[in-house]
């Protein structure tokens, strides 16, 4: 994919103002993500580029400038990258501006967290390294499927090389979470599937993942429409079959997999979850309409975690 380089203007640390990321600073290197996930809501955002990545070569400059800003009130202690694009896309230049970003807040003392469904390079790993206190690393993991991924995020790294990312990581002392999310019905949630995920988790000693089923909005649709096969697209559509548009997190047309369906999805979920001596945390932003665990960033939360045990993960970023 076409890489635009372009220039930063506007501040680069803004808080972000919706659902469970309200308050907290994000960092996107990127407008637009080469991963193209099928279900990815931010492709579909104004501004955001259908065809070509644009890259903020300056971002990282400008990162250490607002950082070190004499005008800056509260001091920074942490961020969090990748609301609407992945941190760890191929490309070597979007690499390379997300090194430097990285390294720019580290070397700060500035934490931050991350989520991505892509490989994470040796380089950062040694970066990481040196200071594993300051990181969480949210691992998207929706399944061990290659078809799945073929159909779904064909541009993700594959299922092994993120399960490999958890063991890198944890091997640092980094503390790794795992979001398993958007759920797809039908692809995703059958028992052998969920056994399958759950145990590979269960194996690396992850005890806490946070879980969604997908929800619609019209760009999503669209996008499914386009990039699945026409038997699995209208397979997925059904299941939205006569659900009204309603508001979820903070979007106002979204339509949410009917409750019965998404409840016995999660229960199969939990029974194996349980069975494996993993928590299931169902995002409350994402199910409005059912008991979920409300959570707050995920830096609050890891104050109050004993070692691996994620209690609070932000389920809004992408
Ligand atoms: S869901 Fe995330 S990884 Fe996939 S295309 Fe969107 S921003 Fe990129």
């Amino acid at each position: 994919m076409k890489i635009l380089e372009i220039e930063r203007k506007s501040r680069v640390l803004t808080k972000a103002d919706f659902g469970c990321l309200s308050g907290a600073y994000t960092i996107n290197v990127t407008r637009g993500c080469e991963f193209k996930c099928a279900y990815c809501y931010a492709r579909g955002y104004p501004g955001t580029p259908s065809d070509e990545i644009h890259l903020y070569v300056n971002l990282p400059r400008k990162l250490a400038q607002e950082l070190e800003s004499p005008r800056r009130r509260a001091p920074i202690d942490r961020v969090m990258f990748n609301t609407a694009s992945d941190s760890f896309q191929t490309h070597p230049d979007i690499l390379d501006v997300t090194y430097e970003a990285m390294a720019a807040l580290l070397e700060r003392r500035v934490g931050f967290s991350f989520l991505t469904k892509g490989w994470i390079p040796e380089r950062f790993m040694k970066l990481f390294s040196r200071y594993p206190h300051l990181i969480i690393a949210r691992i998207g993991l929706v399944s061990l499927s290659e078809r799945y991924r073929n159909l779904f995020e064909p541009g993700t790294a594959p299922p092994v090389k993120r399960l490999e990312n958890i063991d890198r990581l944890l091997a640092l002392g980094v503390h790794v979470e795992v979001r398993i999310d958007p759920v797809i019905p039908f692809y995703t949630d059958d028992h052998a599937s969920i056994r399958q995920l759950l145990g590979a988790l269960a194996d690396r000693n992850i005890r806490t993942v946070s879980i969604s089923y997908l929800h619609l909005r019209p760009a999503i649709l669209e996008q499914l429409r386009r990039e699945l096969p026409p038997t699995e697209f209208n397979v997925l559509r059904s299941c939205f079959h006569n659900q009204p548009w309603t508001t979820v997190g903070a979007c106002t047309q979204s339509k949410l997999i009917p409750l019965p369906l998404r409840a016995r999805g999660y229960a199969r979920f939990k029974q194996h979850s349980k069975a494996f001596g993993i928590t299931l945390l169902v995002c409350a932003c994402k199910n409005p309409d059912m008991p979920a665990h409300k959570c707050s960033t995920a830096f609050e939360g890891k104050r109050n975690m004993k070692s691996n045990e994620a209690k609070q993960l932000s389920l809004f970023s992408c």
